[in-house]
């Protein structure tokens, strides 16, 4: 039998539950127990899930390889900081910490006692975006559209930390260069905090990123767009569909084109546009997630999603924040 690892769940919250679910089921992990400060919530999911609940963090910890840190996020310093001081692998959910200062000082934590840490930046396992592997992805120019109800949960941060964050991840997970300048501005609507941000990020390789998020909308909407040369990708990932348009010569009319230019480019080729729809797989992201997690501890593979890519989306993430507020003064 291969090498299971003892995994603890600390924070059982709206989340948290999914965390634990999942890590009951994934082979190679054996889920220990869970910890929530929150003792009802604690017994309830303990209850549900046939799982120990821990009376403290500490004797969690005792019993564990590896942890799973779905907690507030303003919590994440502390509760990650002592996970790792004891030798445990840590998932941090999203965003990795709520400043850079405490994100490095996580990453220097974890570097010490030569652990993981992974960050919950779960939009990368999403099918949709997964199902577009076989692409080169070089942005010329990124939309993104992020809208949801508003709810009191994650209203702890910022519209910016709590959902724009994951499009900042993915827009540098795509634009490999760094940040030249960013202009943003945002208005706060149900919180003291900002709740409908838009940013537009101009990186040093001339490439852009335009992002509207808001958590007072009526519907949910997860999208983006991407256009770069001779392609434009779009993806739903709330509707799990990709779609790729891809521009191409070709010496006669192609009738599976979707447009044809009528001139003739300079290749002596008709310029046309190919329409595909790839194949999503449907595979649920959270435990794609936790399955390269528990991969990473076993060191078969490298988080998708680690602490200096975590640290660098928050970055970004403060310096938009930054800019709205300034605009706000
Ligand atoms: P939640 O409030 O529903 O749950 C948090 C739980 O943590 C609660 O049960 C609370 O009692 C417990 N808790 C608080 N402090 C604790 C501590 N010190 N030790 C142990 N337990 C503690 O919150 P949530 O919506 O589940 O969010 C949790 C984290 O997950 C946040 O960082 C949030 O940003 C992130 N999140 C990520 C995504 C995503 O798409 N990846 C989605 C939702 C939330």
């Amino acid at each position: 039998m291969s090498k299971q690892i003892n995994i603890g769940v600390i924070g059982v919250g709206h989340l948290g539950v999914h965390h634990a679910s999942h890590l009951t089921k994934i082979g190679n992990a054996n889920l220990v127990g869970i910890f929530d400060s929150d003792t009802q919530r604690a017994e309830e999911i303990s209850n549900k899930l046939k799982v120990k609940s821990f009376e403290s963090m500490e004797s969690l910890l005792n019993s564990v390889d590896a942890v799973s840190i779905v907690t507030p996020t303003s919590t994440h310093r502390k509760v990650a900081e002592s996970c790792i001081k004891k030798g445990k692998h840590v998932f941090i959910e999203k965003p990795i910490t709520s400043s850079v200062d405490d994100a490095e000082h996580l990453i220097g934590l974890a570097n010490k006692h030569d652990v993981i840490i992974q960050v919950g930046h779960i939009e990368r396992f999403n099918p949709a975006l997964l199902a577009l592997s076989n692409l080169a992805i070089d942005p010329k120019y990124i939309e993104v559209h992020r809208m949801a109800p508003f709810m009191s949960r994650g209203t702890d941060v910022p519209v910016v930390l709590d959902l724009m964050i994951h499009d900042i991840d993915l827009i540098l997970s795509f634009i490999s260069s760094p940040v030249k300048e960013i202009y943003a501005n945002g208005v706060s609507i149900m919180t003291n905090s900002v709740d409908i941000a838009n940013a537009r990020i101009k990186f040093e390789n001339g490439s852009i990123a335009n992002i509207t998020s808001s958590r007072v909308a009526k519907d949910r909407v997860r999208k983006i767009k991407i256009f770069q040369q001779d392609l434009y990708v779009t993806i739903d990932f709330l509707a799990g569909i990709s779609e790729v348009y891809k521009a191409m010569g070709a010496s006669q009319n192609d009738p599976d084109a979707i447009m044809s230019a009528p001139l003739v480019g300079a290749d002596g080729k008709h310029r046309q546009i190919f329409y595909e729809k790839p194949v999503v797989k449907k595979t649920d992201a959270l435990k794609s997630e936790l399955k390269n997690y528990i991969n990473a501890v076993l060191g078969k593979e490298k988080p998708m999603v680690d602490g200096f890519a975590g640290k660098q989306a928050l970055d970004v993430a403060i310096k938009i924040h930054d800019k709205i507020l300034e605009d706000l003064r």
